[in-house]
């Protein structure tokens, strides 16, 4: 039996493919909130490279098909940008590719929380598939430079920020950056498995690379103004943090006495409760990206949403 809630009845918007290069493919699915994420893909002479997969069994295969409708190459190499389940759910459905990310992505995979299956308390109505977990089999610590024919593809390791893990793609002489959800176009920001200051430096030094088009995790395609977006939003989360946490309020209690203020058109708005949980942690002195209980954040976090499971349409 499953519990749909009204709030998760309505239905996402199709997929868009969008061409961003002569070789350079984004897959964006709108409106970016949980679960649906964007990909994307770069076609070379001999084979595809594919940036991460989807978070149901159905859109990881749409998105294979809008592949194989541009190009029948094989798909040879597939980047993971962090280990969450809407970016790495669908990989087993790509069995020819090596599979590539940071040494943590694998490690949180095989140790947590992927593939994201039923029942997860966050989700409701999410028609998974048959998810087989398959983590990323090749593995880096900083830096990793890939190759589609001349088309030189840089990874590098930008974490702790949105989780311990996470890895921006960068093609340099197109200046495109498929940033993974260091960026969110559109939606809050989500830091709560990964560091609200780690994520703070990740942005300083995204603002190095001279990027003419972004792909981020979530959301429209947009330009690098959307980093000053994110940086104001942490700031807040620090500056609300510290205040609540001075007066000994809990991160829930101090998350239901804030006024979201221009933060509050974007979806996802109950993302402040597991941030909170997380800029505690640090403010606490624990190391960035440490364990925190993720169990009581998510708990906290559908408190604040009304004691529902999140909007989620995937
Ligand atoms: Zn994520």
């Amino acid at each position: 039996m499953t519990n749909i809630h009204s709030h998760n009845e309505q239905k996402a918007p199709i997929p868009t493919l969008e061409q961003v290069s002569s070789n350079v493919y984004a897959y964006v699915q709108l409106d970016g909130s949980w679960g649906l994420n964007n990909t994307g893909f770069i076609v070379g002479e001999n084979g595809i490279t594919v940036i991460d997969t989807c978070f149901t069994e159905k859109r990881t295969k749409a998105f294979i098909k809008a592949i194989t409708k541009v190009s029948k190459l094989p798909i040879r190499t597939l980047v993971n940008t962090h280990q969450h389940g809407d970016h790495t759910n669908g990989n087993y459905q790509l069995p020819h590719a090596t599979i590539i990310g940071h040494e943590l992505c694998r490690k949180e995979m095989l140790d947590i929380n992927v593939p994201t299956v039923n029942p997860n308390p966050m989700y409701s109505g999410v028609e998974w598939g048959n998810l087989i977990l398959s983590p990323p089999f090749v593995t880096f610590e900083k830096e990793l430079t890939l190759y589609s024919d001349y088309t030189k593809i840089e990874l590098h390791y930008m974490g702790p920020a949105h989780t311990t893990n996470d890895v921006i793609v960068w093609i340099p002489e197109q200046c495109i950056l498929f940033s993974g959800d260091l960026l969110f176009n559109g939606g809050t920001p989500f830091v709560m498995m990964g560091s609200v200051e780690g994520s703070l430096r990740a942005l300083r030094e995204l603002k190095n690379f001279p990027s003419r088009t972004i792909v981020p995790g979530h959301g429209s395609i947009c330009d690098s103004r959307i980093i000053e977006d994110m940086e104001k939003y942490l700031q807040f989360i620090q500056k609300t943090a510290k205040s609540g946490f001075s007066k000994g309020l809990s991160p829930l209690e101090t998350a239901l006495s804030t006024d979201l203020g221009e933060f509050s058109e974007w979806h996802d708005k109950e993302r402040i409760v597991g941030n909170l949980h997380r800029a505690y942690s640090e403010l606490r002195g624990e190391a960035l990206g440490s364990k925190i209980d993720i169990k009581s954040a998510v708990s906290d976090m559908l408190t604040y949403n009304g004691g529902n499971t999140v909007r989620c349409i995937a």
